[in-house]
């Protein structure tokens, strides 16, 4: 098992220990660590990538409960620095939350969130309406989006044994792997880019401001 930092740190570098290396096929090695702080690809998150004992993580995959880290070069078992790309990690950790303030301001206009995706260039979130509610006004979303964001609330965590919790201020806290902002107004201002209606599903496209 990896205990996984991410879940309650924001730090970019710490300390760990290589429990395995395995090189792969194609040249990249595979290393097993007792923890990590990269955020592995999932939940419509992308990798983090970085440095692992100085040689590259190009990605991070998920296996149970387990972290494997893809890196160009092979490590010795013990203790390696880790480093986490700053800028594609705060990039992602907006992209990421900025879903949870959208879901959050879809729900009053009768819309909930049944997939999300954050990657960059593609963030959107897939809607369903129980109970067939109209497809929102994009510039009345855009707004109440906005306005959530721009009041700050603040990021909650808290461990459940189902998992890992977050929500921002009052709003609905979910299970979430995920990485997130401390307060809502580092997102910055969303614009949605495109409202797509398909069999009963509405997907929003949404970006931010670099
Ligand atoms: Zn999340």
């Amino acid at each position: 098992m990896t205990e996984r930092l991410y879940f309650f740190s924001d730090a970019l570098d710490a300390t760990a220990t290589v429990t395995a290396c395995t090189p792969l096929e194609d040249g990249t090695f595979s290393v097993r660590l007792d923890q990590t702080l990269f955020h592995p690809q999932g939940g419509g998150q992308p990798s983090d990538t970085g440095t692992v004992g100085g040689v590259r993580l190009l990605r991070a995959i998920n296996d149970g409960d387990t972290v494997r880290h893809i890196t160009d070069g092979g490590l010795s078992p013990g203790p390696v620095s880790l480093e986490v790309d700053a800028a594609a990690r705060r990039l992602h950790t907006r992209l990421h939350s900025a879903g949870h303030a959208l879901a959050a301001a879809a729900i009053p206009f009768g819309w909930k969130t049944c997939k999300s995706h954050h990657w960059p260039g593609e963030a959107r979130l897939v809607l369903e309406s129980p109970d067939a509610a109209p497809v929102p006004d994009a510039g009345a979303l855009t707004t109440a989006v906005n306005a959530l964001i721009a009041a700050g609330h603040q990021r909650c965590q808290s461990l459940t044994p189902e998992g890992r919790t977050v929500g921002f201020g009052l709003l609905p806290a979910t299970l979430c792997g995920g990485t997130h902002v401390r307060d809502l107004a580092e997102i910055g201002p969303l614009h949605l880019t495109r409202l797509k209606q398909k069999q009963g599903h509405l997907t929003v496209f949404y970006d931010l401001t670099p």
